[in-house]
């Protein structure tokens, strides 16, 4: 059996199989590009469904916007996709028009992955969101051409995963405990916090169990005293570290934290993409590199390894994904200290099989090829 042979009966998102994302209605908003190139990419918008509302400190929300891509050549399909929060400042809209805008019939090799990035970047500036979906579209494609999974083509032992957390948002009492209990197969918590009940919700989750938490202040502590003062506390609470406390703008007052908490700051929304990494030596510890800001898996490996060599933490995170998205980010797990890699087991409706949850780690198939995932 030759390997194409292999994909096909293995179920691996040939074209000629069974159509592998569900389109109905939807199937009229998606649209063809460069047809006639080698590379043919389309779009269709999905709302994901959340399981319960998604409270941070600066928001709400109950669905997150998301836009599902496939990319053939040859024969093959390589799946990507776009989440967009809103306070991330892209919607549906901004990024069906910016793929719609994109010509990849120019490229007739997927492996010009550098080049496709330099040439989305020329077309605009922003829409990293969407740049991420084409470029993890990009990289279950070929890694699916080479028959392997990106850890491996990366070089990464899957053993080296670290503890993936669990987010818990900020809820009432009895839905936070409820969280902690659906929270069972995880090592370490992640709590938002960033409103006037921040100890409160710490106290509620010690009551039921004493794992390890890190906190996400999703900018939320405006006051650097109180900030330090919190830091302290929580570290007496067994806590691993504290995600962007200040507002992305106080650079000094996050400076003159960073130097007297007794816990690592990491910086999330304060940066995006690769030279922000080190703007943010110096000011953080660590970074959290998303694959929805970083434009993808390409430029997510180039600052995991720069900030590795200032020195830097390196935490893996997610917005609300499918498992497309989330089993994407998973293949980098295993070059980073902290995992945040829960996106996917927050929605109703995910329509991806992929990485899974084991012993607390995010584990991908380990001989899937490309991101590790097959449509449900
Ligand atoms: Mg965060």
């Amino acid at each position: 059996m030759n390997r194409r042979d292999f994909f096909k009966a293995a179920g691996f998102g040939l074209v000629a199989a069974a159509s592998p994302i569900s389109i109905s209605a939807a199937d009229t908003a998606t649209r063809h590009i460069s047809r006639g190139g080698r590379l043919n990419l389309s779009f269709e918008p999905y709302e994901l469904k959340l399981r319960h509302s998604f409270n941070l400190a600066k928001s709400s929300r109950t669905t997150t916007p998301d836009v599902q891509v496939r990319l053939e050549y040859d024969g093959l399909v390589g799946y990507g996709e776009a989440s967009m929060p809103p306070y991330l400042g892209e919607s549906v809209d901004s990024v069906t028009r910016f793929l719609g805008s994109l010509d990849l019939s120019q490229f007739d090799d997927p492996f010009r992955i550098e080049d496709i990035h330099d040439y989305m970047d020329s077309v605009a500036p922003d829409n990293r969101a969407a740049k991420a979906s084409v470029d993890i579209a990009l990289h279950d494609l070929t890694g699916k051409i080479m028959g392997q999974p990106w850890y491996k083509i990366w070089g990464l032992n899957p053993d080296n995963a670290p503890d993936t957390s669990y987010t818990i948002g900020i809820d009432t009492a009895e839905v936070v405990r409820q969280k902690v209990d659906e929270a069972d197969a995880y090592n370490v918590l992640k709590v938002k916090m960033g409103l006037d009940n921040d100890k409160e919700l710490v106290e509620i989750i010690r009551s039921k169990t004493d794992r390890p938490i890190c906190v996400d202040a999703n900018q939320g502590w405006d006051d650097r005293e109180k900030a330090l003062n919190m830091c302290h506390w929580l570290a007496e609470r067994n806590c691993l570290f504290v995600e962007q406390p200040m507002p992305k703008e106080r650079i000094d007052d996050t400076a003159w934290l960073r130097e007297r908490s007794p816990l690592p700051i990491i910086a999330d929304e304060f940066l995006q993409r690769l030279p922000d990494v080190r703007r943010a030596a110096g000011i953080y510890d660590g970074i959290n590199i998303k694959l929805m800001k970083s434009t993808g898996m390409h430029e997510a490996y180039k600052m995991a390894v720069l900030a590795k060599a200032l020195g830097m933490k390196v935490m893996l995170g997610c917005m609300t994904e499918t498992s497309c998205g989330i089993s994407a980010a998973s293949q980098l797990a295993p070059m980073v200290d902290w995992a945040d890699l829960d996106g996917n087991l927050l929605i109703a409706n995910d329509r991806f099989d992929g990485a899974r949850i084991v012993n607390g780690q995010v584990r991908v198939p380990l001989d899937r090829p490309g991101i590790g995932v097959v449509p449900l």
